[in-house]
Formats: C-alpha cells, structure tokens, sequence
C-alpha cells in the first residue's frame, strides 16, 4: 500500500495520492457513479449528515471520487507548505474542493469571499467569464470592484491605498491571453499587509509550473479542464486553499447549496488523467519554449508572449516564481487579424478550437472566440488585440508542431 512521503516528487504524488482503498481491491479506483450512498442504521445516517460520523451520504455533498481528485490536487499545491512543516498533517496545511468547471469553482469562491458593501481588488485581464462576473454580477449584488489595470506590485499598492479594507485580491497569471505574469509574492504580502487575502487563477501554470501557496496566496483556483485533466475529455474545476477550515466550512456551504460539483465519472476520469501530469506538463513546458523561441525568430511573426522568453516583460518575475514556463502561448503576426485567420485556417496538425492544456497542440482567436464576450474596449484594454493568435502547445512531437507551424505561416 502506497505510503505519502512529501519527499516523492510531483509526478509520483499525481499518480498515489488519495487512491482507493476498496472492498475487491482493484488496483484503479472505482467510479462511485451514484446519487446516494445506504446508511447502516439510523444513528450512523444521522451521525454522517451531522458531519460527527465519516462516510458519504448524498453525492453533492461528498462522493469518493470527488475527494480523491480534490486531495490529489490539494497536495499537488501544497506540497511545500507540507515539506515547510513535516510535523504537521498535511490536512491541517492545505485542503481542496473539486468542482463541475473552473467557473463554478472561481464563482463559489467569490461568493463566499465577499458580501454586499465588499471590495475586490481585482486584475482586470483576467479570463472573459470571471471578468464578466466581476464586471456585471458582482455589482448587481452590492460588490464593488477595484480594477487592476497595472499589475506591476506598484499598481496593487495603489488599488489597496484607496480601498484598505478591500476583503480579497484576485490574480491570474499567466493571464489568459496576454501571458501576463503577476509577481505573486509581492502581491500576497500587499493583501495580507491590508487583511485581505489572495486568491489566484493558476489553470495556464498548473501546480508543476507555479504553487501560490508557497508565494503567500490564500487561495488557488484551476479549471480541472486544462492541463490537471489534460485530455480535453471534461470540464472541471479546484479550489485549493492553505486555509483547511475555509474549505471544509465557508466553502463548503456554498459548494451544498449552489451545487456545482462534477459527476463522479469527470473526476475519476481528471484523477486518471493526472497520473501522466508530470510527464505531460515536462513535455508541454519544453515544446512550448522551443515553439516560442521558433516563432519569435519568423519573419511574419511581429511579437510573442511567453514568460520563457529572455526578453518577455515577465520573464523575470516567472524565472522567480515559476519551475517552467507552461504551455501556452500567445502571439501576433506582422500582417496582423487577415494573417492571424489565414494561419489558424492553414494549420493541419493543430485544431482551431477554444480551450488548452490538452495533449493535442490547439490555435484559436481570442478577440472572437474567448474573449468574444468582453466589450472591444475592455479587451482592447486588457491587451486582447484584433490579431492575438493564442497556441496551446501539446505534446506531439516538437518537429511536428513546428513543421505545421512553418507551413502554415508560408
Ligand atoms: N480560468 C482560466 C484562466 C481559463 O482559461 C478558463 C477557461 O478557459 C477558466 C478559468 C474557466 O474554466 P472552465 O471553462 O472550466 O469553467
């Protein structure tokens, strides 16, 4: 039977942790496709739905399998928090929660983070639907949103001079599309400075590029749908918090009455696709770097944004706070939107579809896929141009992408 050491690296904790220990022992856990669980006896049901007995009642509330896609994804976050402090119990450092999409995931945290008369401080380049809920939900239940629109350490000590009581800092980075890093570590210690916590959207880094919790953030957020499922076989989400107690109970109310939690099968199927994480990730990180690097050196191509580049204005703050780069990247060509559409509709290899993080290379226009929900001056504003061609790197052999690529760009 596998025994946890914080020791073992990313990849073997992806592959153990949380694995089932089932009544015929088989060797893959089984997928608790069920609504509801039997309760033995009176006494043991109610004592299960009063939370003073274990076991699983009712799946909305708590199924095996969501638990094992949470508590792998947990550790996967908090593993230095755990190594930081091998006395402790890794459950007292650092808990998770799986959801039915990162949206569900990002909503239930903003919901359960802020309240009417509540300020969020928030990055204004940030994916199209959070951005929308905090453009057009959040004010309509009384929560006043301060944009971020420099996401230098400078610009969110500004946003925090004018609202010190701001409840919650929120940060995406890599940002979706622009590739936009946020330095996490200086950005958590302002928040914190203030009494307000960081969440961060970290789907584009995936805990193999970037682990927040160790930067000082609160709370992590991920759509399970990208690199953690890496197939492109389900939409998901995670909440990963270093505040055990604010997932097992504010979270949690939110998670039993807005109900946004996956089917047993998507999490088994993202706790399998998991288990290849460090090799998928490894492969990912190092395609995207040379793909970077080959478009930057093209002569139709007239900007690339990638962290792994030297001269990327964020290089410097990922060199510190990532272990890669990720998978993604984002570019535009010299002949701007028309060379754009001609390359997406040239390529052979990679499909022209939304989404990432997924074994097979994908290209797709943000300004009208995406990001086609933002109004043209936020995008514009958030650096979303007409001509951005966002590429998310897969795993296919490099010479492949690149011969697709070159092709494409004749
Ligand atoms: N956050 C980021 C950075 C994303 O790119 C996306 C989706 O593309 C989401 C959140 C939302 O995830 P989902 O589509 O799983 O709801």
């Amino acid at each position: 039977m596998y025994q946890f050491s914080p020791n073992h690296s990313l990849g073997t904790l992806a592959i153990h942790v949380g694995e089932d220990e089932n009544t015929h022992h088989s060797h893959v856990s089984p997928i608790y496709q069920t609504s509801t669980f039997n309760f033995t006896d009176v006494a043991t049901g109610a004592g299960i739905v009063a939370r003073t007995e274990p076991g699983y009642y009712y799946t909305r509330l708590a199924n095996p399998n969501l638990d094992q896609l949470a508590q792998k994804i947990a550790i996967l976050e908090g593993i230095d928090l755990i190594r930081e402090q091998p006395q402790a119990k890794p459950a007292d450092l650092v808990a998770g929660q799986a959801f039915s999409s990162g949206m569900a995931a990002i909503t239930a945290v903003l919901l359960s983070q802020l309240k009417t008369g509540d300020t969020i401080v928030a990055q204004q380049a940030v994916y199209s639907a959070t951005f929308t809920f905090l453009k057009d939900i959040a004010p309509s239940l009384g929560i006043q949103v301060r944009w971020v629109h420099d996401i230098s350490p400078a610009g969110w000590e500004s946003a925090f001079e004018q609202h010190p009581d701001a409840k919650l800092a929120y940060a995406e980075t890599p940002a979706n599309p622009t590739m936009a890093v946020v330095d996490l570590k200086a950005v958590a210690e302002i928040a914190h400075r203030r009494g307000a916590w960081l969440a961060v959207d970290s789907t584009f880094a995936s805990p193999y590029c970037q682990r927040p919790l160790a930067l000082g953030a609160d709370i992590v957020v991920h759509s399970t749908t990208k690199f953690l499922s890496g197939h492109g076989t389900l939409t998901g989400g995670a909440v990963v918090s270093s505040h055990p107690a604010y997932i097992h109970d504010d979270l949690y109310k939110f998670v039993k009455i807005l109900g946004g939690i996956p089917s047993p099968f998507d999490t088994w199927l993202a706790s399998l696709g998991l288990k290849t994480f460090e090799l998928r990730m490894q492969r990912h990180c190092e395609n995207a770097l040379q793909v970077a690097r080959f478009l930057s050196t093209h002569p139709a191509v007239a900007q690339v944004h990638y962290p792994g580049l030297e001269d990327d204005p964020g290089h410097e703050i990922a060199s510190r706070q990532m272990q890669a780069f990720g998978g993604v990247l984002s570019f535009e060509l010299k002949g701007g939107m028309q060379a754009g559409i001609r390359l997406m509709e040239r390529v052979k290899m990679a499909t022209l579809a939304v989404s990432l993080g997924m074994v097979d290379t994908l290209i797709e226009h943000p300004a009208s896929m995406t990001h086609g929900p933002v109004p043209k001056e936020d995008r514009l504003s958030q650096g979303i141009t007409d001509g951005l061609v966002r590429l998310s790197v897969g795993v296919e052999n490099l010479s492949d992408i690149l011969a697709d690529l070159e092709q494409g760009l004749m």
